[in-house]
């Protein structure tokens, strides 16, 4: 449903990468000293197919850290390993008008409200099965390594970071636990979501991770089955209604396809049915998303009718 793709996609892309490169408005993060290291000119878009074919524009194999783009994957590790029912017991559906970092629960059955704020990713991370830390630890990686078509690893300095300043992170753990939303084993939990955080990945990962959702959970590239066809719309639904921050609501009414952002400045899409858009570049607004990426998916939306509502 590519509709008026007058000019080949690659062409468009380029035109687009350019058009962009120039936008320098927003912030790299800071928040740790390690991401404020990027280099805010680093740009790169990336898109595959559901055949597997990729367009790579700009800096599409810089490595950066995935930061919360990770969190529908990890809820779908959740899902395959408890169910839905039991998962949804831990973690709500739905949207909140806040900041990612926000230390609510909701007030019913004190819940965190979805999967793609920390408190919902760090109740997912909580559910990833294993004998042990370490088996968690791998099961997630490789996890991950499906979605990429390739191993994955953790950049440790920013892991070391994000362990030694996340204290507002285990204050929502610590939350969590007092709700029996989250096991005792939390500390471990924690670990392992900042190692999640710390995944080094490319804009081109990001789209293959995309396509792979687009494509019923097989990686489209290596044929690999990355998450039971079953869940793929678990994760769908929950990126399109809560996956771009407090920009969540704008975001499904302008441009309309299911995404995540990161604070490292990536950016993953869905197009159902058709592939993966991966977005790369590190300078944020206020509300955490790569501002660059927004404008590549807004003109590509607007140019392809990308919208999952749009008329045919
Ligand atoms: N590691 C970050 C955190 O937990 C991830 C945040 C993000 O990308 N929004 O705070």
């Amino acid at each position: 449903r590519m509709k008026s793709a007058a000019s080949p996609l690659r062409e468009v892309l380029r035109e687009i990468h350019a058009k962009y490169a120039s936008l320098d408005d927003g912030v790299v993060a800071s928040y740790i000293p390690e991401l404020a290291k990027a280099n805010p000119a680093w740009f790169g878009i990336s898109a595959v197919s559901v055949q597997g074919q990729s367009i790579d524009v700009g800096d599409s194999d810089q490595q950066f850290t995935i930061q919360s783009a990770s969190k529908p994957f990890t809820f779908g590790l959740a899902l395959e390993d408890h169910g839905r029912e039991h998962v949804l017991s831990k973690i709500g559906v739905q949207p909140i008008g806040e900041a990612f970092n926000s230390i609510t629960l909701d007030q019913v059955a004190n819940r965190p409200f979805n999967p793609m704020i920390n408190a919902g990713a760090i109740a997912a991370a909580d559910l990833v099965h294993g004998k042990d830390y370490p088996e968690r630890v791998t099961r997630m990686i490789e996890m991950f390594g499906r979605y990429c078509g390739r191993t994955v690893y953790v950049d440790n300095s920013v892991f070391t970071s994000e362990r030694m300043t996340g204290h507002r992170n285990r204050a929502i753990g610590h939350l969590m636990l007092n709700f029996d939303m989250v096991s005792d084993q939390l500390d471990e939990t924690l670990e392992l979501y900042f190692k999640q955080c710390s995944l080094l990945v490319t804009c081109h990962d990001l789209a293959v991770m995309g396509a792979t959702l687009a494509n019923g959970g097989v990686n489209p590239v290596t044929g690999v089955r990355a998450i039971d066809a079953e869940y793929v719309k678990d994760l769908l639904s929950v990126m399109h209604t809560c996956g771009m921050y407090d920009y969540a609501g704008e975001w499904a009414y302008r441009i309309g396809i299911p995404a995540k952002s990161g604070v490292g400045g990536g950016i993953v899409a869905v197009i159902p049915g058709q592939g993966g858009i991966g977005t790369f570049s590190p300078k944020l607004d206020v509300k955490g998303n790569s501002v660059r990426g927004i404008k590549v998916f807004e003109e590509l939306a607007q140019r392809f009718g990308l919208h999952v509502f749009e008329a045919d």
